[in-house]
């Protein structure tokens, strides 16, 4: 593909394609792309001729491969054909009160936390900034008539390791599409010079951080990066953060039976995050192919929040969603690494799997 996609293109270069027309189009064609979620074809405001040159020129970076709706109807798992014949996942989730689309950064990731689907199949690609603009336009409008209000960097791939295409989509989120940025999260799995430059954004986003583990032995193992990257860097590092941009940090904690789940975890946990401030949210692993771990027990999980509790320490247990439409880190991609080069474009309601 040579032309740039069209959520890649800068109001200057949309701009330059519309050279031979009126000047006023420049705006028509962004408000349609931002404000009306229009595709070229669909804005019946365009001379007929112009809407098609414009898809062709600006053409879509993202093809749905598969589209599934969770049992319940509150979740949706898209699996996106890009240019390249690679995928990527965004998942959509409708609360009583919010409505969150969480995006893939990159094709694949370098991580190589073990127990992540997408860790496990390794690193593809960056996405561009487009390609992660357009996931969140795309969810916004399987959203409607509900408004997208809330997206989370949580899907496929390390945001901070994309740092250029990641902010300029964030800044495109809140300035084009509107989106508050306190309603917008990134989760790192704490790469420092990433968190000081996007600190110095002058975004007050929200900072989640994968820790699930708070002693160095431990985290050197379940997320690797940290023998890089170790706990006292990363805590002084949230620490600036929060400092920097007045937003409280989130910490996320897969539990992973008998491996992070002990009292001695929690009160390595609550040392950690007390100082900070910093709220933490308690996700039951979702068990994958590749990693031999199970989840802790509700039970212990409830306990576990409860030492937190104790300790000063404010903690959420998150539910796991869409489990039925392995809309869980990466699960989508890898079951259907087969068929997703097969165009199937279809939207099919799911009931959870057996066992
Ligand atoms: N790379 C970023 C964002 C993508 S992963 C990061 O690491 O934060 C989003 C979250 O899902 C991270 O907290 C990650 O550790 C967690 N995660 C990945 N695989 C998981 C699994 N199998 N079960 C539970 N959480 C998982």
């Amino acid at each position: 593909m040579t032309a740039d996609s069209r959520y890649d293109l800068t109001i200057d270069q949309l701009a330059t394609l519309l050279e031979d027309q009126p000047a006023y189009r420049v705006r028509q064609v962004w408000d349609g792309l931002y404000q009306r979620l229009l595709a070229p074809t669909e804005m019946t405001d365009l001379p007929k001729a112009l809407r098609e040159r414009l898809d062709r020129e600006a053409p879509p970076a993202l093809a749905a491969a598969l589209h599934l709706t969770s049992a319940s109807g509150d979740t949706d798992k898209i699996l996106w054909r890009l240019h390249d014949e690679t995928t990527v996942e965004t998942v959509l989730m409708r609360y009583d009160d919010r409505v969150t689309v969480c995006v893939s950064t990159q094709v694949g990731c370098a991580m190589a936390c073990g127990f992540c689907a997408t860790g496990q199949a390794g690193f593809d690609r960056h996405l561009t900034t487009g390609e992660i603009v357009e996931q969140v336009v795309a969810a916004a409008r399987i959203a409607q008539p509900r408004r997208l209000s809330n997206v989370v960097f949580m899907g496929m791939g390390e945001p901070l390791a994309n740092f250029t295409h990641v902010v300029a989509a964030l800044h495109r989120l809140r300035d084009d599409l509107g989106l508050s940025a306190r309603h917008l999260t990134v989760s790192t799995v704490g790469i420092i010079p990433g968190i000081r430059r996007l600190a110095a954004e002058q975004l007050p986003l929200s900072l989640a951080v994968s820790l699930h583990a708070a002693n160095d032995r431990l985290r050197n193992e379940l997320v690797p990066i940290n023998r890089r990257y170790p706990l006292a860097a990363l805590s002084q590092a949230c620490a600036e953060y929060r400092e920097a941009t007045g937003r409280r940090i989130s910490l996320e904690w897969a539990m992973i039976a008998g491996t992070n789940d002990s009292d001695r975890d929690a009160q390595e946990l609550a040392r950690f995050a007390r100082p900070l401030r910093a709220h933490v949210n308690l996700i039951p692993l979702n068990p994958t192919p590749g990693w031999p771990t199970t989840a802790s027990p509700r039970r212990r999980v409830r306990e576990f929040r409860d030492l937190l509790d104790a300790a000063g320490v404010n903690a959420t247990i998150r539910a796991n969603r869409g489990v039925d439409i392995d809309a869980a880190c990466g699960q989508l991609r890898a079951r259907h690494a087969n068929t997703a080069s097969v165009t199937l474009k279809r939207r099919c309601d799911v009931s959870p799997e057996a066992g």
